[in-house]
Protein backbone atom coordinates (compact mmCIF):
# COMPACT_ATOMS: atom_id res chain seq x y z
CA UNK A 1 0.00 0.00 0.00
CA UNK A 2 1.53 3.67 -1.06
CA UNK A 3 2.21 5.15 2.41
CA UNK A 4 2.09 8.76 0.99
CA UNK A 5 1.73 10.49 4.41
CA UNK A 6 4.52 11.13 6.86
CA UNK A 7 4.40 13.02 10.16
CA UNK A 8 5.11 16.46 10.38
CA UNK A 9 7.81 15.95 12.93
CA UNK A 10 9.71 12.94 11.43
CA UNK A 11 9.67 12.00 7.81
CA UNK A 12 10.44 8.19 8.79
CA UNK A 13 7.06 7.69 10.49
CA UNK A 14 4.96 7.50 7.00
CA UNK A 15 1.55 5.91 6.93
CA UNK A 16 -1.31 4.92 4.15
CA UNK A 17 -4.06 7.76 4.11
CA UNK A 18 -6.14 4.75 5.58
CA UNK A 19 -3.69 4.32 8.35
CA UNK A 20 -3.17 8.03 9.35
CA UNK A 21 -7.69 8.21 9.24
CA UNK A 22 -7.69 5.51 11.79
CA UNK A 23 -4.36 7.08 13.91
CA UNK A 24 -5.71 10.26 14.09
CA UNK A 25 -2.10 11.43 15.24
CA UNK A 26 1.28 10.22 14.57
CA UNK A 27 3.16 8.43 17.18
CA UNK A 28 5.59 10.93 17.75
CA UNK A 29 2.42 13.90 18.33
CA UNK A 30 2.93 15.14 14.97
CA UNK A 31 0.14 15.44 12.42
CA UNK A 32 -0.42 13.46 8.93
CA UNK A 33 0.72 15.06 5.69
CA UNK A 34 1.23 14.13 2.10
CA UNK A 35 4.89 14.98 1.37
CA UNK A 36 3.93 15.14 -2.44
CA UNK A 37 0.64 17.39 -1.43
CA UNK A 38 0.10 18.98 -5.45
CA UNK A 39 2.23 16.90 -7.33
CA UNK A 40 -1.70 15.17 -8.55
CA UNK A 41 -3.46 18.12 -9.42
CA UNK A 42 -7.57 18.44 -9.92
CA UNK A 43 -8.33 18.70 -13.11
CA UNK A 44 -9.91 22.02 -12.83
CA UNK A 45 -12.01 22.19 -16.50
CA UNK A 46 -13.89 19.16 -15.49
CA UNK A 47 -15.54 20.58 -12.45
CA UNK A 48 -18.50 23.16 -13.60
CA UNK A 49 -21.47 20.90 -14.01
CA UNK A 50 -20.77 18.65 -11.42
CA UNK A 51 -22.65 17.81 -8.51
CA UNK A 52 -20.98 18.48 -4.59
CA UNK A 53 -20.31 14.74 -4.33
CA UNK A 54 -19.04 14.22 -7.75
CA UNK A 55 -16.68 17.01 -6.69
CA UNK A 56 -16.07 15.39 -2.90
CA UNK A 57 -15.38 11.73 -5.07
CA UNK A 58 -12.60 13.90 -7.37
CA UNK A 59 -11.16 15.22 -4.79
CA UNK A 60 -11.13 12.67 -2.08
CA UNK A 61 -9.42 10.63 -4.54
CA UNK A 62 -6.26 11.90 -5.07
CA UNK A 63 -5.68 12.76 -0.78
CA UNK A 64 -7.00 9.45 -0.03
CA UNK A 65 -5.03 7.42 -2.47
CA UNK A 66 -5.33 4.04 -1.10
CA UNK A 67 -8.90 3.85 -0.79
CA UNK A 68 -10.67 2.22 -3.99
CA UNK A 69 -12.56 4.89 -6.18
CA UNK A 70 -15.90 2.91 -5.33
CA UNK A 71 -15.24 2.74 -1.29
CA UNK A 72 -14.79 6.71 -2.11
CA UNK A 73 -18.25 6.87 -3.60
CA UNK A 74 -19.78 5.16 -0.93
CA UNK A 75 -18.40 6.96 1.74
CA UNK A 76 -19.65 10.29 -0.54
CA UNK A 77 -22.87 9.26 -0.31
CA UNK A 78 -23.48 8.24 2.60
CA UNK A 79 -22.14 10.86 3.69
CA UNK A 80 -24.36 14.06 1.86
CA UNK A 81 -27.42 11.99 0.16
CA UNK A 82 -29.95 12.70 3.02
CA UNK A 83 -28.35 14.32 6.19
CA UNK A 84 -28.18 17.80 4.70
CA UNK A 85 -30.85 20.06 4.06
CA UNK A 86 -30.07 20.65 0.66
CA UNK A 87 -29.33 18.32 -2.32
CA UNK A 88 -26.49 21.07 -2.89
CA UNK A 89 -24.99 20.55 0.20
CA UNK A 90 -22.99 23.74 0.55
CA UNK A 91 -24.98 26.46 -1.56
CA UNK A 92 -23.38 29.52 -3.08
CA UNK A 93 -25.11 32.92 -2.74
CA UNK A 94 -24.48 36.71 -3.71
CA UNK A 95 -24.51 38.94 -1.19
CA UNK A 96 -24.04 42.29 -2.10
CA UNK A 97 -20.53 42.31 -4.29
CA UNK A 98 -19.44 39.12 -2.97
CA UNK A 99 -20.03 35.26 -2.71
CA UNK A 100 -21.46 33.53 0.17
CA UNK A 101 -20.68 29.60 0.31
CA UNK A 102 -23.13 28.54 3.30
CA UNK A 103 -21.33 24.80 5.68
CA UNK A 104 -24.04 25.05 7.67
CA UNK A 105 -27.40 22.92 5.94
CA UNK A 106 -26.20 19.86 8.06
CA UNK A 107 -27.53 17.87 10.70
CA UNK A 108 -26.27 20.52 13.42
CA UNK A 109 -26.37 23.42 11.60
CA UNK A 110 -22.51 24.35 11.93
CA UNK A 111 -19.69 23.45 9.00
CA UNK A 112 -17.61 20.87 11.06
CA UNK A 113 -20.67 18.53 9.64
CA UNK A 114 -19.47 18.69 6.30
CA UNK A 115 -16.37 16.44 7.49
CA UNK A 116 -18.23 14.48 10.33
CA UNK A 117 -20.65 13.03 8.09
CA UNK A 118 -18.05 11.25 6.10
CA UNK A 119 -15.55 10.63 8.80
CA UNK A 120 -17.34 7.60 10.27
CA UNK A 121 -17.29 6.15 7.06
CA UNK A 122 -14.07 6.48 6.23
CA UNK A 123 -12.83 5.13 9.45
CA UNK A 124 -14.70 1.80 9.14
CA UNK A 125 -13.45 1.62 5.56
CA UNK A 126 -10.12 2.09 6.79
CA UNK A 127 -10.55 -0.61 9.69
CA UNK A 128 -11.49 -3.05 6.25
CA UNK A 129 -9.16 -2.17 4.36
CA UNK A 130 -6.39 -2.63 6.96
CA UNK A 131 -8.22 -5.43 7.60
CA UNK A 132 -9.14 -4.72 11.67
CA UNK A 133 -12.34 -6.66 13.17
CA UNK A 134 -14.18 -4.83 16.16
CA UNK A 135 -15.53 -1.87 17.29
CA UNK A 136 -14.41 1.87 17.33
CA UNK A 137 -15.43 3.52 19.59
CA UNK A 138 -14.90 7.71 19.24
CA UNK A 139 -13.48 9.69 22.01
CA UNK A 140 -14.12 13.27 22.04
CA UNK A 141 -14.28 16.03 24.20
CA UNK A 142 -15.77 19.17 23.09
CA UNK A 143 -16.39 22.86 23.83
CA UNK A 144 -19.67 22.68 21.98
CA UNK A 145 -19.69 22.18 18.15
CA UNK A 146 -17.90 19.61 17.83
CA UNK A 147 -19.79 17.21 20.30
CA UNK A 148 -23.06 17.65 18.53
CA UNK A 149 -21.36 16.95 15.10
CA UNK A 150 -19.97 13.61 15.77
CA UNK A 151 -22.60 12.23 17.65
CA UNK A 152 -24.57 13.21 14.54
CA UNK A 153 -22.04 11.42 12.55
CA UNK A 154 -21.44 8.27 14.14
CA UNK A 155 -25.22 7.68 15.20
CA UNK A 156 -25.87 4.38 13.73
CA UNK A 157 -22.66 3.86 12.26
CA UNK A 158 -22.07 -0.27 12.20
CA UNK A 159 -19.00 -1.30 14.12
CA UNK A 160 -18.40 2.48 16.09
CA UNK A 161 -19.55 4.03 19.26
CA UNK A 162 -19.21 7.33 20.11
CA UNK A 163 -18.37 9.08 23.57
CA UNK A 164 -18.76 12.93 24.01
CA UNK A 165 -17.50 14.71 27.25
CA UNK A 166 -18.65 18.19 27.96
CA UNK A 167 -18.30 20.52 30.65
CA UNK A 168 -21.00 20.66 32.71
CA UNK A 169 -21.80 24.41 32.54
CA UNK A 170 -19.20 25.19 29.80
CA UNK A 171 -21.80 25.39 27.05
CA UNK A 172 -24.32 27.04 25.61
CA UNK A 173 -28.44 25.95 26.41
CA UNK A 174 -29.04 25.01 23.09
CA UNK A 175 -25.51 23.45 22.52
CA UNK A 176 -26.20 21.34 26.26
CA UNK A 177 -29.63 20.53 24.57
CA UNK A 178 -28.19 19.35 21.37
CA UNK A 179 -26.09 17.04 22.94
CA UNK A 180 -28.16 15.52 25.95
CA UNK A 181 -31.23 14.71 23.46
CA UNK A 182 -29.08 12.66 21.33
CA UNK A 183 -30.69 9.91 19.56
CA UNK A 184 -28.59 6.38 18.44
CA UNK A 185 -28.10 3.46 19.90
CA UNK A 186 -24.55 4.02 20.22
CA UNK A 187 -24.31 7.08 21.46
CA UNK A 188 -22.70 8.04 24.67
CA UNK A 189 -23.08 11.68 26.10
CA UNK A 190 -21.28 12.63 29.78
CA UNK A 191 -21.33 16.37 31.65
CA UNK A 192 -17.74 16.05 33.30
CA UNK A 193 -17.59 18.52 36.47
CA UNK A 194 -14.80 20.62 35.10
CA UNK A 195 -13.99 23.18 32.28
CA UNK A 196 -13.03 22.32 28.76
CA UNK A 197 -9.77 21.41 29.86
CA UNK A 198 -10.12 18.87 32.14
CA UNK A 199 -12.24 17.74 29.93
CA UNK A 200 -9.74 17.43 27.37
CA UNK A 201 -6.39 16.34 29.49
CA UNK A 202 -9.12 13.25 30.81
CA UNK A 203 -9.84 12.32 27.03
CA UNK A 204 -6.26 12.64 26.21
CA UNK A 205 -4.93 10.47 29.47
CA UNK A 206 -7.59 7.80 28.34
CA UNK A 207 -5.73 7.79 25.27
CA UNK A 208 -2.64 7.75 26.61
CA UNK A 209 -3.28 4.84 29.23
CA UNK A 210 -1.06 1.75 27.82
CA UNK A 211 -2.66 -0.82 30.00
CA UNK A 212 -6.57 0.33 29.33
CA UNK A 213 -5.96 0.31 25.71
CA UNK A 214 -4.58 -3.45 25.70
CA UNK A 215 -7.46 -4.46 28.14
CA UNK A 216 -9.86 -3.05 25.63
CA UNK A 217 -8.16 -4.41 22.31
CA UNK A 218 -8.13 -7.62 24.50
CA UNK A 219 -11.78 -7.46 23.78
CA UNK A 220 -11.71 -5.86 20.05
CA UNK A 221 -12.45 -2.59 21.11
CA UNK A 222 -9.71 0.18 19.70
CA UNK A 223 -10.13 3.89 20.69
CA UNK A 224 -10.03 6.61 17.84
CA UNK A 225 -10.70 10.41 17.29
CA UNK A 226 -12.73 12.73 15.94
CA UNK A 227 -10.63 15.62 16.55
CA UNK A 228 -9.68 17.85 13.61
CA UNK A 229 -6.58 17.08 13.60
CA UNK A 230 -7.72 14.08 12.11
CA UNK A 231 -6.63 13.65 7.94
CA UNK A 232 -10.49 12.50 7.52
CA UNK A 233 -12.16 15.58 9.08
CA UNK A 234 -9.49 17.73 7.08
CA UNK A 235 -9.35 16.22 3.44
CA UNK A 236 -13.58 16.39 3.04
CA UNK A 237 -13.43 20.10 3.82
CA UNK A 238 -11.61 20.51 0.56
CA UNK A 239 -13.96 19.71 -1.51
CA UNK A 240 -16.21 22.77 -0.93
CA UNK A 241 -13.43 25.34 -2.19
CA UNK A 242 -13.50 23.17 -5.66
CA UNK A 243 -17.65 23.58 -5.56
CA UNK A 244 -17.60 26.99 -4.98
CA UNK A 245 -15.31 27.53 -7.68
CA UNK A 246 -17.55 25.81 -9.93
CA UNK A 247 -20.70 27.29 -8.96
CA UNK A 248 -18.70 31.14 -9.81
CA UNK A 249 -17.93 29.86 -12.93
CA UNK A 250 -21.72 28.42 -14.03
CA UNK A 251 -22.84 31.62 -12.81
CA UNK A 252 -20.58 33.22 -14.98
CA UNK A 253 -18.68 35.59 -12.42
CA UNK A 254 -15.12 33.77 -12.63
CA UNK A 255 -13.68 32.41 -16.40
CA UNK A 256 -11.97 29.16 -15.95
CA UNK A 257 -8.48 29.75 -14.75
CA UNK A 258 -9.32 33.13 -13.14
CA UNK A 259 -7.90 33.94 -9.33
CA UNK A 260 -11.03 34.16 -6.49
CA UNK A 261 -9.99 34.80 -2.84
CA UNK A 262 -11.95 32.86 0.35
CA UNK A 263 -12.63 34.58 3.62
CA UNK A 264 -12.79 32.05 6.36
CA UNK A 265 -13.38 32.40 9.90
CA UNK A 266 -10.80 30.92 11.39
CA UNK A 267 -9.62 29.00 15.26
CA UNK A 268 -7.90 25.28 14.83
CA UNK A 269 -7.20 26.56 11.37
CA UNK A 270 -8.76 23.51 9.91
CA UNK A 271 -10.97 25.09 7.48
CA UNK A 272 -8.48 27.44 5.89
CA UNK A 273 -5.56 25.24 5.54
CA UNK A 274 -8.37 22.56 3.07
CA UNK A 275 -8.29 25.92 1.10
CA UNK A 276 -4.57 25.81 1.21
CA UNK A 277 -4.86 22.35 0.37
CA UNK A 278 -7.20 22.75 -2.56
CA UNK A 279 -4.39 25.57 -3.54
CA UNK A 280 -1.82 23.26 -3.74
CA UNK A 281 -4.22 21.09 -5.99
CA UNK A 282 -4.80 22.96 -8.64
CA UNK A 283 -7.38 25.75 -7.70
CA UNK A 284 -6.55 29.34 -8.75
CA UNK A 285 -7.01 31.07 -5.42
CA UNK A 286 -5.61 34.59 -4.82
CA UNK A 287 -5.76 35.04 -1.06
CA UNK A 288 -6.46 33.36 1.60
CA UNK A 289 -8.25 36.09 3.96
CA UNK A 290 -7.79 34.41 7.60
CA UNK A 291 -10.23 36.29 10.10
CA UNK A 292 -9.66 36.27 13.63
CA UNK A 293 -11.83 37.66 16.39
CA UNK A 294 -10.56 38.98 19.79
CA UNK A 295 -7.84 35.82 20.06
CA UNK A 296 -5.81 37.29 17.26
CA UNK A 297 -3.11 35.11 17.48
CA UNK A 298 -3.21 34.15 13.80
CA UNK A 299 -3.44 37.69 13.16
CA UNK A 300 0.13 38.86 14.72
CA UNK A 301 1.63 35.34 13.11
CA UNK A 302 0.15 36.06 9.93
CA UNK A 303 1.98 39.94 10.08
CA UNK A 304 5.14 39.10 11.65
CA UNK A 305 5.83 35.67 11.44
CA UNK A 306 6.07 35.12 15.27
CA UNK A 307 3.39 32.79 17.33
CA UNK A 308 2.75 34.06 20.62
CA UNK A 309 0.25 31.86 22.71
CA UNK A 310 1.24 33.76 25.84
CA UNK A 311 -1.91 35.89 26.25
CA UNK A 312 -5.14 36.00 27.45
CA UNK A 313 -8.13 33.60 26.21
CA UNK A 314 -11.57 35.92 25.89
CA UNK A 315 -14.66 34.49 25.63
CA UNK A 316 -16.39 35.77 22.32
CA UNK A 317 -19.41 36.40 20.67
CA UNK A 318 -17.68 33.74 18.04
CA UNK A 319 -16.97 30.90 20.77
CA UNK A 320 -16.09 28.34 17.78
CA UNK A 321 -12.95 30.67 17.20
CA UNK A 322 -12.00 30.92 21.00
CA UNK A 323 -8.45 29.25 20.54
CA UNK A 324 -5.01 29.98 21.75
CA UNK A 325 -3.26 27.35 19.62
CA UNK A 326 -4.13 26.20 16.50
CA UNK A 327 -3.28 22.77 15.57
CA UNK A 328 -3.89 22.70 12.31
CA UNK A 329 -0.57 25.45 11.56
CA UNK A 330 1.75 22.76 12.05
CA UNK A 331 0.41 21.34 8.39
CA UNK A 332 0.91 24.53 6.67
CA UNK A 333 4.85 25.23 8.61
CA UNK A 334 5.50 21.85 7.17
CA UNK A 335 4.70 22.84 3.83
CA UNK A 336 5.75 26.52 3.85
CA UNK A 337 9.78 25.48 5.37
CA UNK A 338 9.55 22.71 2.05
CA UNK A 339 8.93 19.81 3.84
CA UNK A 340 11.35 20.44 6.71
CA UNK A 341 10.23 17.71 9.53
CA UNK A 342 13.07 18.76 12.20
CA UNK A 343 12.51 22.77 11.54
CA UNK A 344 8.41 21.60 12.55
CA UNK A 345 9.39 19.69 15.40
CA UNK A 346 11.79 22.40 16.60
CA UNK A 347 9.01 24.89 16.56
CA UNK A 348 6.42 22.20 18.13
CA UNK A 349 8.82 21.85 20.91
CA UNK A 350 9.52 25.49 21.42
CA UNK A 351 5.30 25.81 21.42
CA UNK A 352 5.41 23.45 24.17
CA UNK A 353 8.04 24.99 26.45
CA UNK A 354 8.03 28.44 25.93
CA UNK A 355 4.55 29.08 24.29
CA UNK A 356 6.04 30.70 21.26
CA UNK A 357 8.16 30.44 17.84
CA UNK A 358 9.59 32.54 15.51
CA UNK A 359 9.42 31.34 11.55
CA UNK A 360 12.02 31.94 9.04
CA UNK A 361 12.38 35.22 6.92
CA UNK A 362 11.93 33.13 3.79
CA UNK A 363 8.77 31.29 5.56
CA UNK A 364 6.99 34.65 6.76
CA UNK A 365 7.91 36.23 3.40
CA UNK A 366 5.53 32.99 1.87
CA UNK A 367 2.99 33.22 4.50
CA UNK A 368 1.90 36.49 3.19
CA UNK A 369 1.83 35.23 -0.42
CA UNK A 370 -0.82 33.54 0.77
CA UNK A 371 -2.97 34.52 3.28
CA UNK A 372 -3.94 37.81 4.63
CA UNK A 373 -4.83 38.06 8.23
CA UNK A 374 -7.65 40.30 9.91
CA UNK A 375 -9.29 40.33 13.48
CA UNK A 376 -12.48 42.16 14.25
CA UNK A 377 -14.13 42.48 17.64
CA UNK A 378 -17.38 42.31 19.16
CA UNK A 379 -18.69 45.93 18.08
CA UNK A 380 -17.44 45.40 14.33
CA UNK A 381 -18.97 42.39 14.32
CA UNK A 382 -22.30 43.01 15.17
CA UNK A 383 -22.40 45.97 13.15
CA UNK A 384 -21.88 44.20 10.52
CA UNK A 385 -24.52 41.03 11.28
CA UNK A 386 -26.50 44.44 11.21
CA UNK A 387 -25.72 46.63 7.66
CA UNK A 388 -25.10 43.32 5.82
CA UNK A 389 -29.09 42.34 6.89
CA UNK A 390 -30.39 46.49 6.09
CA UNK A 391 -28.74 46.40 2.95
CA UNK A 392 -29.01 42.83 1.80
CA UNK A 393 -31.39 41.34 3.80
CA UNK A 394 -28.68 38.42 4.55
CA UNK A 395 -28.47 37.21 8.04
CA UNK A 396 -24.80 36.27 8.63
CA UNK A 397 -23.84 34.63 12.04
CA UNK A 398 -21.51 35.90 14.76
CA UNK A 399 -18.33 33.98 13.26
CA UNK A 400 -19.23 34.23 9.50
CA UNK A 401 -19.71 38.24 9.98
CA UNK A 402 -16.03 38.28 11.08
CA UNK A 403 -15.14 36.64 7.85
CA UNK A 404 -17.58 38.92 6.40
CA UNK A 405 -15.98 42.29 7.67
CA UNK A 406 -11.94 40.74 7.38
CA UNK A 407 -12.70 40.58 3.51
CA UNK A 408 -14.25 44.14 3.28
CA UNK A 409 -10.99 45.28 5.20
CA UNK A 410 -9.11 43.48 3.16
CA UNK A 411 -10.36 44.94 -0.23
CA UNK A 412 -10.10 48.37 1.46
CA UNK A 413 -6.75 47.63 2.52
CA UNK A 414 -5.57 46.54 -0.83
CA UNK A 415 -7.69 47.58 -3.54
CA UNK A 416 -7.77 43.85 -4.96
CA UNK A 417 -11.03 43.58 -7.00
CA UNK A 418 -10.52 39.76 -7.33
CA UNK A 419 -13.82 37.98 -6.28
CA UNK A 420 -14.15 36.82 -3.21
CA UNK A 421 -16.20 34.20 -1.73
CA UNK A 422 -16.74 33.97 2.15
CA UNK A 423 -16.85 30.44 3.91
CA UNK A 424 -20.26 30.84 6.09
CA UNK A 425 -19.82 28.26 9.42
CA UNK A 426 -22.65 28.34 11.46
CA UNK A 427 -26.50 28.95 10.89
CA UNK A 428 -27.50 32.62 12.66
CA UNK A 429 -30.11 30.96 14.87
CA UNK A 430 -27.48 28.56 16.16
CA UNK A 431 -26.09 31.87 17.89
CA UNK A 432 -29.91 33.70 17.99
CA UNK A 433 -29.15 35.65 21.47
CA UNK A 434 -26.05 37.14 19.80
CA UNK A 435 -26.93 37.97 16.22
CA UNK A 436 -30.59 39.24 17.89
CA UNK A 437 -28.59 41.71 19.92
CA UNK A 438 -26.85 43.23 17.41
CA UNK A 439 -29.86 43.57 15.46
CA UNK A 440 -32.34 44.69 17.80
CA UNK A 441 -30.27 44.96 20.74
CA UNK A 442 -30.39 43.01 24.39
CA UNK A 443 -33.29 41.18 25.66
CA UNK A 444 -33.53 38.51 28.18
CA UNK A 445 -36.17 36.32 26.34
CA UNK A 446 -35.35 32.62 26.17
CA UNK A 447 -32.79 31.24 23.52
CA UNK A 448 -36.07 29.28 21.81
CA UNK A 449 -38.12 32.33 21.97
CA UNK A 450 -35.24 34.77 21.02
CA UNK A 451 -35.07 32.50 17.55
CA UNK A 452 -38.77 32.30 16.82
CA UNK A 453 -38.95 36.41 17.38
CA UNK A 454 -35.61 36.57 15.40
CA UNK A 455 -37.78 34.18 12.34
CA UNK A 456 -40.54 36.61 12.51
CA UNK A 457 -38.47 39.40 12.06
CA UNK A 458 -36.01 38.52 9.09
CA UNK A 459 -38.59 36.10 7.63
CA UNK A 460 -35.28 33.40 7.80
CA UNK A 461 -36.27 29.82 8.52
CA UNK A 462 -34.92 28.09 11.77
CA UNK A 463 -33.33 25.35 10.77
CA UNK A 464 -35.54 21.68 11.43
CA UNK A 465 -32.80 20.32 13.94
CA UNK A 466 -32.82 23.67 16.14
CA UNK A 467 -36.53 23.84 15.89
CA UNK A 468 -36.87 19.91 17.06
CA UNK A 469 -34.38 20.14 20.18
CA UNK A 470 -36.93 22.06 22.41
CA UNK A 471 -39.51 18.90 22.50
CA UNK A 472 -37.18 15.90 22.53
CA UNK A 473 -36.85 13.61 25.13
CA UNK A 474 -33.60 14.27 26.71
CA UNK A 475 -31.95 10.61 26.68
CA UNK A 476 -28.72 11.12 28.55
CA UNK A 477 -28.40 12.01 32.08
CA UNK A 478 -24.82 11.18 32.98
CA UNK A 479 -22.24 13.21 35.04
CA UNK A 480 -19.02 12.35 36.26
CA UNK A 481 -15.55 13.33 37.76
CA UNK A 482 -12.89 13.89 35.25
CA UNK A 483 -11.10 10.58 37.37
CA UNK A 484 -14.41 9.19 36.15
CA UNK A 485 -14.25 9.19 32.80
CA UNK A 486 -12.31 6.07 31.64
CA UNK A 487 -14.88 4.38 34.10
CA UNK A 488 -17.82 5.54 31.52
CA UNK A 489 -15.69 4.49 28.34
CA UNK A 490 -15.52 1.49 29.83
CA UNK A 491 -19.20 0.91 31.12
CA UNK A 492 -19.96 2.33 27.15
CA UNK A 493 -17.61 -0.16 25.72
CA UNK A 494 -19.70 -3.16 27.37
CA UNK A 495 -23.18 -2.42 26.36
CA UNK A 496 -24.22 -4.57 23.70
CA UNK A 497 -26.09 -2.18 20.87
CA UNK A 498 -29.26 -3.87 21.06
CA UNK A 499 -29.60 -3.59 25.19
CA UNK A 500 -29.38 0.31 24.91
CA UNK A 501 -32.11 0.49 22.76
CA UNK A 502 -34.24 -0.21 25.85
CA UNK A 503 -32.26 1.53 28.02
C1 LIG B 1 -15.07 25.19 14.39
C2 LIG B 1 -15.67 26.45 13.90
C3 LIG B 1 -14.89 27.48 13.30
C4 LIG B 1 -13.39 27.39 13.22
O1 LIG B 1 -12.94 26.47 12.26
P1 LIG B 1 -11.45 25.91 12.31
O2 LIG B 1 -11.38 24.84 11.29
O3 LIG B 1 -11.27 25.40 13.71
O4 LIG B 1 -10.54 27.05 12.00
C5 LIG B 1 -15.54 28.62 12.83
N1 LIG B 1 -16.88 28.75 12.94
C6 LIG B 1 -17.65 27.80 13.49
C7 LIG B 1 -19.12 28.04 13.59
C8 LIG B 1 -17.09 26.61 13.97
O5 LIG B 1 -17.88 25.67 14.54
Amino acid sequence: MAQSYESTRNFQLKAAASEAVLKGIADDGGLFVMRDLGKKKVPIMSLPGKSYMEIAEVVLSILLDDFPEEKIKECVRKAYTEKFSTPEVTPVVKVGENYVTELFHGPTSAFKDVALCILPHLMTASYEMNKMAGEIIILTATSGDTGKAALEGFKDVKGTKVVVFYPLGGVSKVQELQMVTQEGENTFVCGVKGNFDDAQTGVKNIFTNKSFNREMAGRNKFLSSANSINIGRLVPQTAYYFYSYAKLIEEEAVKLGDKVNFAVPTGNFGNILAGYYAKMLGLPINKLICASNENNVLYDFIKRGVYDKNRELYRTISPSMDILVSSNLERLLYYMSGNDNERVKDYMDRLNTSGRYEILDQMAEKLKEDFYGGCVFKEDAQKTIKRVYEEYGYLLDTHTAVAYKTLEEYKMDTKDETVSVVLSTASPFKFAGSVYEALYGKTNVDEFALMEDLSQKTRVKIPENLKEIKNKKIRHFEACEVNEMEGFVAKASNKRINEVKND
